[in-house]
């Protein structure tokens, strides 16, 4: 996170809204006081943690190491107010207001930054034993996983796929990797150069099984 200004938020200017309280969202309400925006600032989140990063989420957090994640900002310093818990259901732009639970909110410049969602696989939605991991919350179900040891499936051989199943190998879980590309990190880097890191599951005692695409979930 880059360096916040001490300055106070104030009700000169117009007042931006943004929506997202990760990274991105974060990011840019703090670049703006920086820049000496003195308008209202409103960041507004769905989940109900302060703002968080997520890397260590696949790390420290997943391995009971680091209890949260949470950006070093003084939100209340840099006069952004911080509206969290609060999904944003619709966008009316005639009229510059957003529509969430909590009622509608004006906006004078509105920043969308809603990042993105995983892809789930059919028939997984509710199944037990079936997770997902994207949020604080999401590591917090995970962790107990690892501390049973259970055999664990990751499907998706990418950067979190990887740090995941090395994590569960660190607390002692037997670990499947299936990935649908014939190689680890298929859509981030070329062949040559992630190729060689199929070794590093090997080197993790996980086994990886490429080629092989999920075509449906049953529960066990
Ligand atoms: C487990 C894990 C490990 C990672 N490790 C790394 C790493 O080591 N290195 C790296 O560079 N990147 C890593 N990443 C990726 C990195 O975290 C993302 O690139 C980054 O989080 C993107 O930030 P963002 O603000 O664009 O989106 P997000 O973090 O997705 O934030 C968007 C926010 O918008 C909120 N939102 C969405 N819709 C609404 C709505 N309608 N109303 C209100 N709020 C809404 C969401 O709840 C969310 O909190 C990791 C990601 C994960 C999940």
């Amino acid at each position: 996170m880059s360096e916040q200004t001490a300055e106070e938020g104030t009700s000169q200017g117009p007042r931006v809204v943004v929506v997202g309280a990760g990274m991105a969202g974060v990011q840019t309400a703090v670049a703006l006081r920086e820049q000496g925006f003195r308008g209202r600032v409103t960041v507004i989140g769905a989940e109900p943690h302060q703002p968080y990063d997520r890397p260590p989420l696949s790390k420290a957090v997943l391995l009971g190491k680091a209890e949260g994640s949470a950006f070093d900002v003084d939100f209340e310093s840099l006069g952004v107010e911080l509206r969290l818990g609060c999904e944003v259901h619709g966008l009316r732009p005639d009229a510059r207001e957003l529509d969430t639970e909590a009622g509608s909110v004006p906006y004078d410049v509105l920043v969308l930054a809603t990042g993105a969602e995983p892809i789930t696989l059919p028939g997984t939605e509710g199944v037990p034993g079936v997770h997902l991991l994207r949020t604080l919350d999401d590591a917090e179900r995970l962790r107990p996983v690892l501390t049973r040891q259970h055999d664990i499936v990751v499907v998706g051989a990418g950067w979190i796929g990887a740090e995941f199943a090395t994590a569960a190998r660190e607390a002692g879980c037997a670990v499947t990797v299936v990935e649908a590309a014939d190689h680890p990190l298929a859509g981030a880097l070329p062949t040559e150069v992630s190729a060689p890191m199929a070794a590093w599951y090997a080197d993790s005692g996980a086994e990886l099984r490429t080629r092989a695409r999920v075509e449906r979930v049953e529960p066990g």
